[in-house]
């Protein structure tokens, strides 16, 4: 008797739970993971191939010939010797293990999954029995690194340590969803446990000098389901501003660039912070977690405090290419219009915090003007960061070059890999995570969001459903949409509208083209004209569907040309080109050996064209434009007309050293 009334309250106990989980809040939208995405086209198949076949690899054997990974079997005791590098290198094999793993998922690699079992024993024998991890203290605590403080955490504000711990969060829950294996996974509760059981309301009051724990919490918070990762999240965020304790190093210490609060965004709490300054992957992260902490408790101050922050960055401190971060001093935000191109930063990593951040605050509103910002950024920004073969990179994406200036951390082009190597690494785990942008749903709507070939197979809520995509897509808008639903049924297809299609390049008002494009988008269903009712900049097919059923888009590519808002001063008197998400420049050995002289007028013809041969196979545009010597004293010597080209943004860099300029000069 006493059993069956367990067994009872037992199914009553879990009829609760079951119904509790329903109602857990979360993202309106959802993701449709890049697992149920298989991409097939000539534009994101091969990044993603190189990806797995060469960066992925290529980044393994950096972290060994560095020390990184022997920071962990040192820290471990299972081997003898000194840390080696900065005292953030743990991250570069959790943002490694974290590509291996995608990659893993989508192309089963029976040698990868066992060499990273090996890894993980490693970083399993370096943590502390308390779940401390952090090799660069771990290693000789009695003489620890530079700036990691004498004792853990009291200097975070310089430390990393909890950054560290943020990113070993999200290579194991990368790879427990790869691979069902719980090792790295355990680690890292233990260590969340840990964190959690130190930081808090009640507890010792602090958050990370480098965020990135915020979003990686909510990560862990859904795989292990405990609330409370997402109430240290939440708790980091809020404590930002408050109780605010910087170590202050002397002048000219390297650690001195931390002495101020804004560099690491604590200068005021979050919700009155409402331009976007500091470091900026910091901050792209910080506002990553905002987003989902908005979403995942329903606390929308979040959202009005990160929207607040989105405005600042999108109207007044975004590069054309989506890039933010101006300042190579400190990494840093500019003021606002404070854009250079010679010198400009856009670090690689503060454009996937970008993309980050702005998927976050399309899933949390469905507004497709968040997608142009993520799809800006994605196409320029940040594939701009890796080399087309895969094993070089761009720390900094500056949209000027003048073939002197050594922007990518010291050197003039390409690099192989840098002692702070947090952008190769972000790239190997973005790459792979590209078709997870592609779709969304949100109940028996699905949402295309991105242009790229593929097939997928995608969960409504009422049925699932087969969709396939073929587009020559950046080079061509045409998609064609094959729509294979289980049955027949009505559900809503949202089919995403460029703003560039309408004129419009960006949300805000910092760009816009100064020609109009009078050629039209169409839509087919079909084979039949259908109207485009636009609703949160997509168009919305609702129907009956049933299998075979097609949506035909065509959005014109003409060649568009970009202008600055005056405020912006470096960009005055200049104009850029763009076709489709494509950001072009102008390099040096295309255009006679310089562009910086190279004037371009508004009417001269740009004729689109694709180079099958060249760097990979590009559309380039091809046209004339004016170059233009000057004498000593600045006067104009000579114009003479000359052939142009201009070729994709991310591109550039694949032919040496020499001029390349995205905004010329306009006549
Ligand atoms: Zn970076």
């Amino acid at each position: 008797m006493k059993k069956i009334a367990r067994f009872f309250i037992i199914v009553i106990i879990s009829a609760f739970l079951a119904l509790e989980a329903q109602t857990k809040k979360d993202y309106p939208l959802q993701p449709v993971p890049f697992t149920r995405v298989a991409v097939a086209d000539a534009f994101w198949l091969p990044r993603i191939e190189t990806n797995r076949t060469v960066t992925i690899p290529f980044i393994l054997k950096k972290n060994e010939e560095t020390g990184r990974i022997d920071n962990f079997a040192i820290a471990g005791g299972l081997m003898q010797g000194k840390y080696r590098g900065e005292r953030y290198n743990d991250t570069d094999v959790y943002k490694w293990i974290e590509g291996a793993s995608y990659s893993l998922q989508v192309h089963p690699d029976p040698e990868l999954d066992k060499y990273l079992d090996g890894v993980i024993a490693k970083i399993a024998a370096a943590q502390e029995p308390d779940g401390y991890l952090f090799t660069a203290r771990t290693t000789d605590p009695a003489h620890p690194q530079p700036g990691i403080g004498p004792e853990r955490w009291v200097e975070e504000n310089v430390s990393h340590e909890l950054y560290n711990a943020g990113h070993l969060y999200e290579a194991a829950v990368a790879h427990f969803q790869a691979t069902g294996k719980r090792a790295l996974l355990d680690v890292a509760i233990k260590n969340a446990d840990l964190v959690a059981s130190v930081f808090g309301p009640d507890k010792r009051h602090g958050f990370p000098g480098h965020q990135e724990i915020e979003l990686a919490l909510v990560k862990l918070y859904r795989v292990a389901g405990n609330e409370k990762y997402l109430n240290l999240a939440k708790y980091f965020l809020d404590q930002r501003g408050h109780d605010v304790k910087l170590t202050q190093y002397p002048p000219g210490n390297r650690f001195a660039i931390y002495n101020d609060a804004e560099q690491i965004q604590a200068h005021k709490p979050i919700f009155e912070q409402d331009e976007a300054v500091g470091h900026a992957v910091r901050a792209a992260y910080m506002f990553t977690g905002m987003a989902d902490v908005a979403a995942l408790t329903g606390d929308l101050k979040y959202f009005d405090a990160v929207q607040r922050l989105w405005e600042n960055v999108v109207n007044k401190k975004m590069y054309l290419t989506g890039g933010i971060g101006a300042r190579h001093d400190r990494e840093r935000f500019g003021t606002n219009y404070e854009l250079p191109n010679l010198t400009g930063y856009a670090e690689t990593c503060a454009s996937i915090g970008m993309a980050f951040w702005n998927y976050r605050m399309f899933l949390l509103t469905g507004e497709a003007k968040y997608l142009d910002v993520m799809e800006r950024v994605i196409y320029n920004g940040v594939i701009s960061g890796v080399s087309l073969e895969g094993q070089a990179f761009f720390y900094a994406n500056p949209l000027e070059s003048d073939g002197k200036f050594k922007f990518n951390e010291g050197q003039l082009g390409r690099a192989p890999y840098f002692g702070t190597a947090c952008c190769p690494g972000n790239i190997s785990r973005f790459i792979p995570s590209v078709p997870g942008y592609v779709y969304a749903v949100k109940d028996d709507a699905l949402y295309v969001n991105l242009f790229v070939g593929n097939t997928a197979r995608i969960a409504l809520k009422s049925q699932a459903v087969n969709i396939k995509q073929e587009t020559r897509y950046p080079w061509d808008g045409a998609v064609k949409i094959t729509v294979e639903p289980e049955k027949a049924g009505e559900f809503s297809i949202n089919v995403r509208i460029p703003g560039w299609a309408q004129n419009r390049p960006v949300p805000g008002d910092l760009y816009k083209y100064i020609d109009r494009s009078a050629e039209k988008t169409v839509l087919k269903v079909n084979g039949s004209p259908a109207a485009l009712n636009m609703d949160k900049g997509f168009a919305r097919i609702r129907r009956n569907w049933k299998k075979g059923d097609t949506i035909d888009l065509v959005l014109p590519m003409p060649v568009r040309r970009a202008v600055a808002q005056a405020m912006v001063k470096d960009d005055t008197g200049k104009v850029a080109l763009e076709r489709g998400p494509l950001v072009y420049c102008a390099e040096w050995l295309d255009n006679g050996g310089e562009v910086l002289n190279l004037v371009l007028a508004d009417d001269a013809q740009l004729k689109p064209e694709f180079q099958a041969d060249m760097l990979k196979g590009i559309v380039v545009l091809k046209g004339k434009a004016l170059a233009v010597t000057k004498n000593a004293d600045g006067s104009i010597a000579d114009k003479k007309e000359q052939d142009f080209l201009a070729i994709p943004y991310y591109a550039w860099a694949h032919r040496g050293p020499g001029e390349m300029a995205v905004w010329l000069i306009r006549n």
